[in-house]
């Protein structure tokens, strides 16, 4: 391994160090994100219920105003009741009279049910909407110590960015447009360490994905600085530190 090698493997650690970091970052902002999530699923849930109270209110509403009708019926009857001219008359205006008495009585029960109802979604409302108060606290709060957070890491990722930049300036464009492009497959992972096997001297294998490498490929590292990738895995071989002493 020459200059070329030994400055990639400083660049991986550098880019260790980097995706870490601005996992970190991630992980802090999807904290606020899953919290604004979670209120706005809780407000979804309240509009939700303030339409279904809506409804319920229509629907009561419309039964009162049957009920009204009907009552207009019921003093009809009653003063054609006092008019009635013959008996079969009257027998017949008191059962309309009575089916009407008794139909407006369900009515009324219906529309109490459905005051019964308003009143639970009420309740319920006001459940939800404390949920909401409380969850936004929670929220700010996250938000505050987030910032923070997000601040202290930004700085280290932009620190971390120019000691990259400045170890990539060092490493030739083609090396360098590998490196980044395993990289990206690899979460990170451009490098791979040659391993040797236990008790075999000469059996290695690929430290990202233990497929076994030619013994020459070892020899050529040890004594040149080329791009040697992995058949199987392509990431960019280099010698275990051990095996560079
Ligand atoms: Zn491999």
């Amino acid at each position: 391994m020459g200059p070329v090698l030994n400055a990639l493997v400083e660049l991986q650690s550098i880019e260790n160090r980097l995706r870490v970091v601005k996992a970190k970052l991630a992980r802090c902002r999807r904290n606020v994100i899953i919290q604004e999530n979670l209120v706005r699923s809780l407000q979804n849930a309240l509009e939700a219920k303030k339409e279904e109270i809506l409804l319920t209110k229509v629907q009561s509403d419309r039964l009162e105003l049957e009920l009204k009708t009907r009552d207009e019926e019921i003093a009809k009857l009653r003063a054609r009741l006092n008019t009635a001219k013959t008996n079969k008359e009257y027998a017949s205006i008191l059962t309309s009279l009575n089916t009407t008495k008794a139909d407006n009585s369900k009515v009324e029960t219906q529309i109490l049910e459905l005051l019964k109802d308003i009143e639970a979604d009420e309740a319920e409302c006001e459940k939800i909407q404390n949920q909401i108060d409380d969850q936004k606290q929670k929220l700010e709060q996250t938000r505050k110590d987030t910032e923070a957070l997000a601040t202290k890491y930004q700085a280290e990722i932009v620190e971390i960015q120019t000691e990259w930049d400045s170890k990539a300036k060092e490493i030739p464009a083609e090396p360098l447009q590998i490196f980044k492009r395993v990289a990206e497959t690899y979460d990170g992972e451009a490098l791979a360490a040659i391993q040797n096997q236990e008790g075999k001297i000469e059996a290695y294998t690929c430290g990202g994905c233990f497929m076994n490498i030619a013994t020459e490929c070892v020899n050529l590292l040890m004594t040149k600085d080329d791009i040697i990738r992995c058949a199987n895995c392509t990431r960019i071989l280099v010698l275990a530190s051990a095996q560079r002493e």
